[in-house]
C-alpha cells in the first residue's frame, strides 16, 4: 500500500529533501505546489527547475517522479493578513507567533492534496513539516497532523498516510538527509534550485544558497548550513 505518494513541493529546502527521501523510498511520486500569494512567489518559479534537474542528475528517481500540480489558492492569501502575503514588516505578534504564521496553511493544503490523493491513487502525503527548529506555527506540528491524518482518512474513507520526514529533526540535520540521499549533487541542487527566503531575494548567493540573510527563514537555513559544515568539516 506504502508505494504511492504525493509530496507538498513548495520548491523550497525542505519539501525537496522530502521529495528525495519520497523518491528513495516510494515507487511512483507526484507533486503538488500552492500559490496562495506568497509574497517569495519565486520559489513557484524554483519548482521546475528542482525537478528538472532531479531528473538530469538521478535518472532513477526521474522514472519514478510522475505529474506535478500546481494549485491557485489566492483565496488564502485574500483572507489572510500576514507578512507572508502582504507587503508588511516580519514582527512577533502578542499571540507570541510571527506575524508571517497564515492561519489554516497547511490544514488547508493537506486537505486539497488528500483530495488529489483520493483521484490519482495515492496513500501517502509528504510534508516537509517540522517541530524541532521552527517559527511556532501550530500547523506544523506533529499532533495536528496526527489529528489531520485521521479527520482525513475519516472525511475520505480511504487510508491515508501523512508522513513527515523532518519532524524531529533540525536544519542541520536536514542538509545532513539530503548528503545521505543524493551525495554533494543533491546538496547543490538544493543549494542553487532551492528558495527559502521570505523576501523572494534571488540575487545574493551564499553558501546556503540564496536569500536576502536576514529574514527568520534565510537566518534559520544559514544556522543549519554552518552547523552542518562544521559537522562535514
Ligand atoms: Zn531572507
Amino acid at each position: 500500500m506504502k508505494t504511492r505518494a504525493l509530496v507538498l513541493f513548495s520548491g523550497g529546502q525542505d519539501s525537496t529533501t522530502c521529495l528525495a527521501w519520497a523518491l528513495n523510498r516510494y515507487t511512483y511520486v507526484e507533486t503538488v505546489g500552492f500559490d496562495y500569494g506568497q509574497r517569495h512567489a519565486v520559489e513557484l518559479d524554483c519548482r521546475p527547475a528542482v525537478l528538472e534537474r532531479l531528473r538530469q542528475i538521478f535518472p532513477s528517481w526521474g522514472e519514478k517522479l510522475g505529474r506535478d500540480h500546481v494549485l491557485d489558492l489566492s483565496v488564502l492569501g485574500s483572507i489572510s493578513d500576514t507578512a507572508l502575503t502582504q507587503g508588511k514588516a516580519i514582527a512577533m505578534e502578542q499571540s507570541g507567533l510571527p506575524n508571517t504564521f497564515v492561519p489554516g496553511r497547511n490544514l488547508l493544503f493537506f486537505t486539497l492534496a488528500a483530495a488529489i490523493a483520493y483521484r490519482r491513487d495515492l496513500h501517502s502525503l509528504v510534508g516537509g513539516m517540522c517541530e524541532t527548529d521552527y517559527s511556532g506555527y501550530p500547523d506544523c506540528r506533529d499532533n495536528t497532523l496526527k489529528s489531520l491524518e485521521v479527520t482525513l482518512a475519516l472525511g475520505m474513507d480511504s487510508p491515508l498516510i501523512i508522513e513527515t520526514p523532518l519532524m524531529w529533526i533540525d536544519k542541520a540535520d536536514t542538509w545532513q538527509m539530503a548528503a545521505d540521499l543524493g551525495g554533494d549533487a543533491l546538496v547543490d541542487i538544493i543549494r542553487k534550485e532551492t528558495h527559502t527566503c521570505y523576501l523572494g531575494d534571488r540575487t545574493h548567493i551564499h553558501d546556503w544558497g540564496y536569500g536576502c540573510g536576514q529574514c527568520p527563514a534565510c537566518e534559520l537555513r544559514a544556522k543549519g548550513h554552518r552547523a552542518f559544515a562544521t559537522r562535514t568539516a
